[in-house]
């Protein structure tokens, strides 16, 4: 009996030199085993999962708040940071319509729909209504920052943050204290974003355990064409296009941006947040060499604005209820659901499921049965999972490249071997 403790330490000790990726996998993986092994009652695990993501969430405003006053304060040059703005808002909507194009030539290709026949018995269900674009940009100002800051609304902290930034530049050395106490903070809100990034493993074990054992296989089944026609877009979309992207507009070879994203990947896939998964993705920049006052800038606005998974998303589900209800679309449909799904996607918020509400607001300007929306629901946080990964590495790719385009990359660690920046 006195082997125990110590087999037990030994086989731990082992465990923690293994790196970090490998253990969030090797948790993803027991967690879908055991969630289909135990089936619906595989919820009882998801508490570790709802914990973990707690954890996260809890880094999310102090995180950026402190980060993008570092960022803005440390910007000497105004023309500088306007010219990033500008192109994080050409760069993301530009990805996001390409993203949605693709989700219509799927839909189209794979005919995820067809042979459904369903009929629509009214256009009229109860779904929640999303908000309105003006809506979204009208309160992009807060009227109470320590609200804003409490409620978590990223887009106003980040209007208060640069604002105080510039602030606290232009008094000068009457600055210099504040600017230094929120140095310290983002520093140690960074390392408590490694240290909370140790607990992924088991958090994401939780979350894959829950979503394996309540989709069972029989529930899948019928919507098997739509979800890996969703699969298909997304990895078209990541692998290619943002490969092609970094490759031709960055010049970097894509490998090692993958490797070096694959914690926020896993995150993002496991907790369908991709505001969720902002501290991971922060600090993945971090490793890859973006400098801070890029990635503590660009992150955040991407993870509000920028959704090319969702925009691909509504695409391939929209031609999906078309094709299940056997409307017919014309090409100005087609135009009118690149434009409004680019939009919706703006106002999707980084929480799971959201995508699902800005649908009803995509079928219905092309007046598509909101059905729809109850069939795609069912299965949605399987999609929801691949939509948010596509959308954080649509942030990271985003924030890889401006920051290469203004000398912000440090291309020597971009190529550095990951496996030892992994392993701390
Ligand atoms: N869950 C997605 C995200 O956080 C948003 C969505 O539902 O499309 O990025």
């Amino acid at each position: 009996s006195t082997h125990n403790p110590s087999l037990f330490s030994r086989g731990w000790s082992r465990w923690m030199a293994v790196p970090l990726w490998m253990q969030i996998l090797v948790g993803m993986a027991l967690g879908i085993v055991v969630g289909v092994g135990l089936g619906e009652s595989a919820t009882i695990l998801k508490p570790i999962g709802t914990i973990f993501v707690n954890t996260i969430k809890m880094l999310i405003v102090p995180l950026v708040f402190c980060s993008l006053i570092v960022g803005v304060t440390s910007m000497q040059d105004t023309a500088k940071m306007g010219r990033i703005g500008f192109k994080s808002f050409a760069f993301y909507m530009a990805t996001t319509s390409v993203a949605i194009s693709i989700g219509l030539i799927i839909g189209y290709v794979m005919q995820p729909g067809a042979g459904l026949n369903l009929e629509s018995v009214s256009t009229q269900s109860a779904v929640k209504e999303a908000p309105s674009i003006m809506e979204t940009l009208i309160n992009i100002v807060p009227t109470n920052p320590v609200a804003a800051l409490a409620s978590g609304q990223i887009l106003q902290v980040i209007v208060f943050a640069v604002a105080l930034g510039v602030a606290l530049v232009l008094i000068g050395e009457r600055g210099k204290p504040a600017i230094a106490v929120f140095e310290s903070l983002a520093e140690a809100m960074f390392k408590l974003t490694d240290m909370v990034m140790k607990l992924a493993p088991y958090g994401v074990f939780g979350l894959m355990a829950w979503v394996a054992g309540e989709y069972g296989l029989d529930m899948l089944l019928p919507l098997m064409k739509v979800i890996v026609a969703v699969y298909v877009g997304c990895f078209l979309h990541i692998v290619g296009f943002y490969s092609a992207t970094l490759a031709l507009l960055g010049k970097l070879n894509p490998i090692h941006f993958f490797k070096g994203i694959s914690n926020a990947i896993v995150v993002a896939y496991t907790t369908s947040s991709s505001a969720g998964s902002l501290p991971a993705s922060m600090k993945c920049a971090n490793d890859l060499g973006v400098h801070k006052k890029i990635s503590s800038f660009v992150l955040p606005l991407g993870t509000t604005i920028n959704m090319d998974g969702t925009a691909l998303y509504q695409g391939v589900t929209a031609l999906f209820v078309a094709q299940a209800f056997g409307v017919d679309l014309t090409w100005v449909d087609y135009i009118t659901i690149i434009l409004t799904g680019t939009l919706a996607s703006i106002g999707t918020a980084g929480v799971p499921g959201a995508g699902l509400v800005m649908l009803t607001l995509v079928l219905t300007t092309v007046g598509l049965p909101l059905e729809g929306v109850a069939i795609i629901a069912g299965i949605d946080r399987i999609l929801d999972m691949a939509r948010t990964t596509v959308n954080v590495c649509g942030d990271l790719a985003a924030t890889t490249i401006i920051a290469r385009s203004e000398n912000e990359l440090n291309v020597d660690q971009y190529h550095a071997d990951v496996k030892t920046k992994n392993e701390d």
